[in-house]
């Protein structure tokens, strides 16, 4: 069922329909009619889930309603635990009210006081801020919360962790109690169940499985790569496996895609690429053969994988592990669909050890390494605890370097096939 059944504006539908979403997610099809009808609401939903969209849609519905208190202050406020993802909402506000054109702004620490003071100033639709420095400018009397009517906490538990919690509690004294509040959270459970009765009455609870549970039914496993050549290798032996009805391969980049498309064509495999530099007629008819069977192996960029869902994939490989753990999630859900069982193998070089540990992090699993013998991999895994180094920032690996075979494992890849 599409967004139409929402009752939204049509202005709101159509920037939808422009970001291109057709189908709600789960959490926007259980969580939306309840944020409309006013309620207020606590979901269990982590990133990637499309949560973001339910709290946005809710409050821009509102905003086309002429507002019941005149004034400057914002009417829809929104706390985030990070700059990073404050921007981002702001980003989605300004995707999703294109055609509403709400005045929106961000108020986050790190950046000069002077411009946030002059948007403090001026008559504001939407809020998007973290909480120590919106506590800040409130200490100055800067703000004006009397026309809130929609307060949202995103990621509230990483509020928590981060110790944003009496900051939070603070900011929402001030915020008229009339207002809806919606929490959002990777879990209801331990301190956001504490705080809970404070800010939201009687609340609707939507709790989606995490992203452990459902994938129960994919197998997931690890391959240490000392390299390029060596995942190569590795590569082309998971492949040589009858079992593997039809593969995804996943990497980091167009080129990566066309090159190791190349060298498994090369190798006797009926593969094809596909990823965002191809016209979409390209990708549909590579998308319909594979759909058909007379692909079998697809190697893609996360882009072009978007929306997938062909029931016969039976493997999902990470030739290159994404940017962003919520993508891994979204590459994985390719396989084990429909009630069938699928294999998802990752192949980690020391370069991709970071975003392994945020993985592991996010999904909250340890994933199980495998060796192939006499693919042995020579660099250990050095032991360190899960999500170790989760919030360094990822650099992008492999986007200059050549996918060709290269190395000691190069003839052993080559010779497979
Ligand atoms: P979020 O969990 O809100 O961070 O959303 C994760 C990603 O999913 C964002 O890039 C959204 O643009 C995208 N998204 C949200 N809702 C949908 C939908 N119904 N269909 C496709 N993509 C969506």
């Amino acid at each position: 069922m599409s967004f139409q059944k929402f009752n939204l504006d049509p202005r709101l539908l159509r920037a939808v329909a422009a970001s291109g979403y057709t189908i709600p997610t789960e959490v926007q099809d259980q969580a939306i009619p309840i944020a409309m009808e006013g309620r207020d609401l606590m979901a269990s939903a982590q990133t990637g889930t499309g949560k973001t969209a339910v709290f946005v849609l809710a409050a821009l519905q509102r905003l086309v309603a002429p507002p019941t208190i005149r004034g400057r202050g914002a009417r829809v406020l929104v706390l985030t635990p990070t700059r990073e993802l404050a921007l981002q909402v702001t980003q989605a506000v300004h995707q999703l009210g294109r055609f509403t054109q709400p005045r929106a702004g961000t108020i986050v620490g790190g950046v000069p006081y002077d411009a946030q003071e002059k948007l403090l100033r001026m008559p504001l639709d939407f809020l998007v801020a973290t909480p120590g420095r919106l506590l800040d400018h409130m200490q100055r009397g800067r703000v004006d919360f009397s026309r809130v009517e929609l307060f949202v906490l995103d990621e509230a538990d990483r509020m928590l962790d981060m110790g944003f919690i009496d900051d939070v509690e603070r900011i929402a004294s001030t915020v008229p109690k009339s207002r809806q509040t919606m929490l959002f959270s990777a879990t209801l459970e331990g301190g956001v169940q504490g705080i809970a009765p404070r800010l939201l009455r009687d609340p609707a609870r939507i709790e989606l499985a995490r992203v452990k549970e459902r994938h129960a039914s994919i197998e997931q496993r690890i391959h240490c790569a000392d390299g390029l050549g060596h995942k190569q290798a590795l590569l082309a032996h998971l492949l040589g496996d009858r079992e593997v009805s039809q593969a995804i391969v996943f990497t980091a980049t167009k080129r990566g895609a066309e090159q190791v498309a190349a060298i498994l064509a090369s190798q006797g495999h009926a593969c094809a690429a596909l990823h965002g530099d191809m016209s979409q007629g390209a990708r549909n008819r590579t998308m319909e053969r594979m759909r058909r069977g007379g692909v079998r192996v697809l190697v893609a960029t996360d882009v072009a994988a978007r929306g997938l869902d062909i029931k016969s994939v039976s493997h999902v490989i990470n030739f290159d592990l994404p940017m962003r753990a919520e993508d891994y999630v979204h590459r994985i859900g390719r396989t084990g669909r429909c009630g069938l069982s699928g294999i998802a193998v990752s192949l980690v070089s020391p370069q991709d050890r970071d975003k392994l540990a945020c993985i592991e992090h996010y999904t909250g699993q340890h994933l199980d390494r495998q060796v192939i013998p006499g693919l042995e991999p020579v660099i250990p895994e050095p032991r360190k605890s899960q999500g170790a180094n989760c919030g360094r920032a990822f650099k992008a690996q492999g986007t200059r370097r050549s996918y060709r075979t290269s190395g000691r494992f190069a003839q052993k890849a080559r010779s497979r096939h």
